[in-house]
């Protein structure tokens, strides 16, 4: 019990610490629809946000709707898409998501995990993206290298499977806090607790973190 308060009372200080750091953080995606989310995250899967952004304006312009991305011949989704990397399996996705979106929901982004996670292509990051950023909904945290990363620094979670890390970090976090943790986390892994050199002596969590990791 006191090891779960502790805790909790750590991830309170980094949320507090994050929110004044990126007070406006949200997700780094271009869209205007749940289904142009769904898209432009199934095409963020090995790719900078950057480089998907450059590609879906002209992308939801030919195709826009999921009608529309189910009927695209194959090879011109492909040609479409192909710079953001492995652009036939993500081609694949899109198509049999779109067809199944048409099938069973009316061609309309379900607003269900349950349904999400059904989809080709999205699994459980992917839906609590959508659910989270197009929908407002605290269905879980948002799991990805990132949060990943600096989630494990921060002594926050032990795991290294996202599905364990989620729900570490659900138990810790108060649920208002899932969306804009994910975000805000994100942006810190872009800008200060990157990958290979972590710039501790900016960081804003300092004084708190323990560099679990850190060379
Ligand atoms: S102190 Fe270093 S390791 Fe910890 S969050 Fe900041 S940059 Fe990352």
């Amino acid at each position: 019990m006191v090891v779960a308060a502790q805790a909790k009372r750590h991830a309170a200080q980094v949320v507090r610490r994050l929110r004044k750091a990126y007070p406006d953080a949200e997700c780094a995606l271009k869209f205007s629809t749940p289904l142009e989310l769904l898209i432009a995250t199934i095409l963020s899967a090995q790719c900078t946000d950057v480089r998907v952004n450059m590609v879906t304006p002209a992308l939801f312009r030919s195709y826009p709707n999921a009608a529309a991305f189910a009927a695209a011949p194959r090879a011109d989704l492909e040609t479409a898409i192909q710079s953001t990397g492995f652009f036939r399996s993500k081609a694949k996705n899109i198509q049999e998501c779109c067809r199944l979106l048409v099938e069973k929901h009316a061609g309309v982004v379900p607003q269900r995990l349950e349904d999400l996670v059904q989809l080709p292509g999205v699994g459980r990051k992917t839906a609590n993206v959508v659910l989270g950023t197009a929908f407002g909904q605290a269905s879980g945290v948002v799991v990805d290298t990132h949060v990943t990363r600096i989630s494990r620094r921060l002594g926050l979670t032990e795991q290294s499977d996202a599905v364990k890390i989620e729900a570490d970090l659900m138990k810790v976090l108060p649920r208002k806090e899932w969306i804009g943790f994910s975000h805000r986390l994100i942006h810190h892994g872009r800008r200060i607790c990157i990958a290979r050199k972590p710039k501790c002596g900016e960081c804003t969590l300092a004084d708190i973190c323990p560099r679990i990791g850190v060379a």
